[in-house]
């Protein structure tokens, strides 16, 4: 029976799905790994992934597509550039693998590409030519799929819409050195600097924060009628309508799905979302639907297994 499998890299440990061909989770693992940089690390992930094989029933030889999701850029050759946050030798461990895995075709996807592709094969976007994932976490990531294939880019900056810039006159500098990008002010971050920024404006105390992530708090205050929460929510509705309105004057996708850990909070501020997102798009894509992603933190997973198997299959 043929197998694929999806590999989500983090830095400390492995996530691993195994999937049948039509795209079925039937089983997952995690295989604690530390830095994937040696012989001996790579051996790890090897029999990891053989030790899930055996366990349900499989041969590595029934294996025919391996995708590997990495957090960093991937060109369209497939090749993996600099990874800020984790230890990875791509060659080593790709390596590695093909000697143990003889009949799979192996890729390596970009995470936020991936969790698109996930959600083109299982998830909500199943069967749509057109749509946009956007990733909100920690910082806000995408995937952009147009006529069914991911556009990555002739540079591989496809897809980085936390990186649109919707304040000009902004004076903080974002993570990729610039100001005024959307991530400043929609990613989990950008949430919670602006509900303190509120907080200081309007002379109230902030609710107690658990980190400078912690947007489910902020969701709770603004449940609760904050308005300091609310002010903060309503900033991140108005900044990614803004942004979104923009990509959809250039790739005008039939959907956008919103993912990532902001993502769980989706009806607290759908219907805020979709109001700043026609108030600021051209009429002929005020149609255009706003909903949540559904596979969740397994996206990834799911999406680098299908480039994989479809790579193999074109
Ligand atoms: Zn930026």
């Amino acid at each position: 029976m043929e197998k694929v499998l999806g590999i989500d890299i983090g830095g400390t440990s492995i996530k691993v799905g195994l999937f049948s061909t039509e795209g079925t989770l039937e089983a997952v693992t995690k295989i604690p790994t530390g830095e994937i940089v040696s012989e001996a690390a790579f051996a790890v992930v090897t029999e990891g992934l053989k030790g899930l094989l055996a366990e349900n029933g499989a041969k590595p030889e029934d294996v025919i597509a391996i995708g590997l999701d990495v957090p960093g850029p991937v060109d369209d050759k497939g090749k993996v550039g600099m990874l800020a946050n984790i230890e990875l030798d791509p060659e080593g461990l790709q390596n590695a693998i093909k000697r143990t895995f003889v009949n799979a075709n192996l890729a390596f996807v970009n995470d936020a590409n991936a969790a698109a592709l996930g959600e083109l094969w299982q998830g909500t976007a199943k069967g749509a030519n057109s749509f946009v994932l956007i990733a909100i976490g920690t910082g806000v990531g995408g995937g952009v799929v147009s006529n069914g294939r991911l556009i990555s880019g002739a540079f591989g900056a496809g897809g980085e819409i936390g990186h649109i810039t919707v304040n000009r006159d902004e004076t903080a500098t974002c993570g990729c050195g610039r100001k005024g990008c959307l991530e400043q002010y929609a990613s989990a971050t950008g949430i919670v600097n602006s509900y303190k920024a509120e907080c200081k404006r309007l002379g109230t105390t902030p609710v107690a924060l658990d980190g400078p992530t912690d947007t489910l708090s902020v969701f709770n205050a603004h449940r609760a009628g904050d308005e300091a929460a609310q002010n903060a929510i309503s900033m991140m509705c108005e900044c990614l309508g803004y942004a979104m309105a923009q990509i959809s004057a250039v790739v005008d996708p039939q959907i956008y799905l919103i993912g990532g850990g902001v993502g769980g909070g989706f009806k607290l501020y759908a219907e805020d979302l979709r109001a700043a997102f026609r108030k600021y798009c051209l009429a002929p894509s005020v149609a255009t639907r706003i909903l949540p992603a559904s596979l969740g933190n397994d996206a990834a997973m799911y999406g680098c297994a299908y480039q994989a198997l479809f790579e193999r299959g074109a």
